[in-house]
């Protein structure tokens, strides 16, 4: 018996037609972000490992649990990039490039060594964008409005709802985090061991716990809006504001902190109750890094903001609500069949080429089965053609060409010079 080898756990294949439906949510993503001028920026998948240490925070799930770490044949530690903020900022700092445009987007696999279910996969994948060097609020706004405008195109707005929330500065959040520090160890005896530690390592992540009890008490816990700096609270409202003059629906969560360290000020995501069942979950979510440019390079520059859209999450809620309507009849325009013969094949081999020329959006596949005519129309139904093409001898006589349209099981006869004619009609 061969050992069949599989996939590893929580890793995928996609397969025709999520393909499809994946292709589509992209274009309606990229065209949206072109649109509004991000430009595509393309980063490795590989980094050293002590790039995620710094940016992610060190006491992070990401960075505690869920890298992907390995050693090279040189011994240095390098690390399947969990997300994609990380990798952006060591090239803009590399690239020197921040005085060009300030808007970008990646798209591409991330990795996390996470315990796989519906939505949470061990490599999955993200559209992110980021833009550096702009504070202002009308910034963040754009955003926001950018990737609501994304939900609106892809018929999902209805299903997914917009929270926001205020970190205010990294120094607000120390002198917060000692006050909950304190609280959290007043009432460590009603948190489970792994929240105890995280007491002392991240105490924050314990604010958007799903444990109902930890939910009770947090009531009580002091809360970081009241540590936040005037120019904060005045940001955020700013914000706030801009958003209803724009009718973006969002809540104000104060309980959302993300899960990575970086962050300040404006944090955001959209979530769904759609996907799987009990808690809702993230579809988007960013928030600002102003600071974070600065602690990687000495380069003074200030002011970050950006957000990911999970990719197999989003497909997961388009599956689920059927907002796409995507046309999957035809999954192949035009077949070719040409009988077994060597001219006849140079003939299709021609034909095919010059559809192929005129047509370049057409899906046109030329069958080599070489079978009796019926059989290889029942192969052209599987593979769900719209029309066939038939050449055999008498047609190379003729100059003629068979076009069968297998969906009205409709055949005309037409002179081989007429073909392209023929297919504008058709086709345009
Ligand atoms: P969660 O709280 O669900 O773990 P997160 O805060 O870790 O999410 P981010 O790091 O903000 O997620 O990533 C942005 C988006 O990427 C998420 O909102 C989600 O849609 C998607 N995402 C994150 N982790 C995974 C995963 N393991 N599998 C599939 N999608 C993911
Ligand atoms: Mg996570």
């Amino acid at each position: 018996m061969i050992k069949k080898i599989t996939a590893i756990h929580g890793m995928h294949d996609y397969l025709f037609p999520n393909t499809l439906i994946w292709k589509n949510i992209e274009n309606t993503i990229e065209n949206t972000l072109n649109n509004y001028g991000y430009q595509e920026i393309k980063l490795p998948i590989l980094e050293k490992s002590e790039l995620f240490k710094k940016t992610i925070g060190e006491y992070t799930d990401i960075i505690e649990k869920e890298m992907y770490t390995l050693l090279d044949k040189n011994n240095n530690s390098l690390t399947l990039r969990p997300e994609g903020t990380a990798g952006f900022i060591r090239a803009i700092i590399e690239h020197n490039n921040f005085f060009q445009n300030k808007r970008f987007w990646y798209n591409g696999p991330m990795f996390r060594y996470e315990r796989p279910q519906k939505g949470r996969y061990r490599q999955f994948h993200q559209i992110g964008v980021e833009i550096i060097g702009l504070k202002s609020p009308y910034i963040d706004a754009e955003i926001i409005i950018m990737i609501n405008n994304i939900w609106k195109k892809l018929n999902i707005i209805d299903n997914i709802f917009l929270e926001i929330n205020s970190l205010g500065s990294l120094k607000d959040r120390k002198k917060y985090v000692k006050k909950l520090t304190l609280f959290l160890e007043n009432n460590s005896h009603l948190l489970d061991l792994k929240d105890r530690r995280k007491i002392y390592t991240n105490p924050l992540r314990i604010l958007d716990s799903k444990n109902k009890n930890i939910k009770i008490l947090l009531k009580n816990a002091p809360k970081l809006q009241d540590y936040l700096n005037d120019k904060s609270i005045n940001k955020f409202k700013k914000l706030c504001k801009i958003l209803n003059f724009m009718n973006i629906k969002f809540t104000i969560n104060n309980y959302l902190v993300r899960g990575l360290d970086y962050y300040n000020d404006i944090v955001f995501e959209w979530k769904t109750t759609n996907i799987g069942k009990g808690n809702s979950k993230t579809i988007c979510g960013g928030g600002r890094y102003d600071k974070l440019i600065n602690k990687m390079s000495n380069k003074k520059i200030n002011n970050g903001i950006g957000c990911a859209i999970g990719i197999e999450r989003l497909i997961l809620l388009v599956e689920m609500i059927q907002s796409l309507k995507i046309d999957i009849k035809y999954l192949v325009d035009i077949f070719l069949i040409p009988m077994e013969n060597n001219h006849i094949l140079k003939k299709i081999l021609v034909i095919g080429e010059l559809i192929r020329n005129k047509f370049p959006k057409l899906r046109i596949i030329t069958s080599y089965l070489f079978k009796n005519l019926k059989k290889q129309i029942i192969q052209a139904n599987k593979y769900k053609s719209h029309f066939i093409i038939i050449i055999g001898q008498k047609e190379i006589d003729n100059n003629s060409i068979i076009i069968k349209n297998l969906f009205l099981k409709k055949q005309t006869i037409i002179p081989e010079n007429k073909l392209i004619f023929y297919l504008k009609k058709i086709f345009y």
